[in-house]
């Protein structure tokens, strides 16, 4: 059965922290470090699964406020991968948001919770990363240690029909180039500082409103003139289709995709919510549960089926269990209803802290420990070059 991703709507309960005493930041890094300790040993490494809230200090959006809902913006609903697929008006509507959106993505930086992550898989404690988020900054940080971007990522596009990739910032260029109108008032929303700011609240006072995944609302636009170049190599060499006829691509005089073609449209590389998970990632999420001894999940409610079932699946193995969320995570109660009462971290772990802060912390702590001291490399720059 294919593995959808689906949005999860519903309110999610509040923490409760394990062990009950570790709410505060130092109390929390010790749990934490008691927790991955084990992994150093010969009982196998961690593995973690991380979600919007590793990237929230980046000054990317959350999806979702600490009660579980979507607080940024009540009225914000993703696009459908059906939708995006067969309607020409939904993809303008979906490109204009993202070209809007896309300087922002572009601007922001890995924090000190990707670096972290990267240093814990120097020390041998962890041994891959899942990730949720389709901003790219786990490979980028720590190219060594291996991560797997479940829903795909933004900083490619993938074509429809010949399935070859291309990557997104020169698509912003041809965007413009395509829409001078919208390049024109994106230069005065940067100029204005509605972009830049990281603050969604000023970002709202300033008319604008923005989403995960790099959109932007802009209240009362007017998508239906926004263009959209069509796939280069499907142009020059039109693909048969699943039907067996050769796809036909049509073209404005500038290159914008008309809709009398039936070939060539470009996607993000994500996952889009009701588009299945591809069966070989969801194979390899799976092999790197059943190969760790535990899993640390950063930053995410488990809001997605996809990411949940990792977890029920790590704890059917016995495998101990670790979250780091502020805020509630989907079904967390029967994750830890089997507990030691003395259970200091070692057994089971769930911290309400931030990540950005507590991980850094932890790979002090950890880099002292006898043992750990062997795995110690240089550390890896917090210089970002992209
Ligand atoms: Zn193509």
């Amino acid at each position: 059965m294919p593995l959808m991703r689906i949005p999860y709507t519903s309110p999610l309960p509040l923490p409760k922290v394990i062990p009950p005493y570790a709410t505060t930041p130092s109390t929390a890094i010790t749990a934490l470090c008691n927790f991955l300790s084990p992994s150093h040993s010969s009982s196998g490494k961690t593995v973690l699964l991380t979600g919007a809230g590793i990237s929230v200090a980046s000054g990317l959006a959350d999806y979702r406020g600490t009660n579980g809902t979507y607080t940024l913006n009540k009225t914000y609903r993703p696009i459908y991968y059906h939708e995006f697929v067969k309607d020409h008006e939904a993809r303008k509507r979906y490109w204009a948001r993202s070209f809007l959106g896309w300087t922002n993505l572009e601007r922001a930086r890995r924090n000190g919770g990707h670096v972290a992550v990267g240093e814990l898989g120097r020390l041998g404690v962890v041994g891959g990363v899942i990730t949720q988020n389709v901003d790219s900054f786990h490979p980028e940080t720590h190219p060594s240690l291996p991560t797997l971007e479940l829903h795909g990522y933004l900083r490619s596009l993938v074509c429809l029909s010949c399935r070859n990739e291309y990557p997104r910032n020169t698509f912003q260029s041809s965007l413009s180039m395509l829409n001078p109108s919208w390049a024109t008032f994106l230069e005065e929303m940067l100029a204005t500082g509605a972009l830049t700011t990281e603050d969604p609240m000023e970002r709202r006072s300033k008319g604008l409103r923005t989403n995960p995944d790099g959109d932007v609302d802009v209240p009362n636009a007017n998508y239906t003139t926004f263009r959209y170049p069509a796939c280069p190599v499907c142009m020059a060499k039109p693909p048969v289709l699943g039907n067996g006829e050769v796809g036909r691509i049509e073209v404005d005089s500038d290159g914008g995709w008309l809709p009398g073609s039936t070939a060539g449209v470009l996607k993000p590389a994500v996952i889009m919510f009701g588009e299945s998970i591809p069966n070989i990632v969801k194979e390899k999420a799976e092999n790197m549960i059943d190969e760790a001894s535990r899993i640390l999940v950063i930053g995410s409610s488990l809001a997605t089926y996809s990411a949940w079932r990792l977890v029920k699946r790590a704890k059917e193995r016995g495998m101990g269990i670790g979250i780091l969320n502020i805020g509630g995570a989907r079904g967390e109660d029967t994750f830890y209803s089997d507990m030691r009462e003395d259970n200091d971290g070692t057994d089971a772990v769930r911290i309400s802290e931030r990540s950005d802060l507590i991980l850094p912390e932890v790979v002090k702590v950890l880099e002292e420990v006898e043992g750990f001291k062997g795995h110690k490399t240089a550390p890896i720059s917090h210089n970002s070059s992209s």
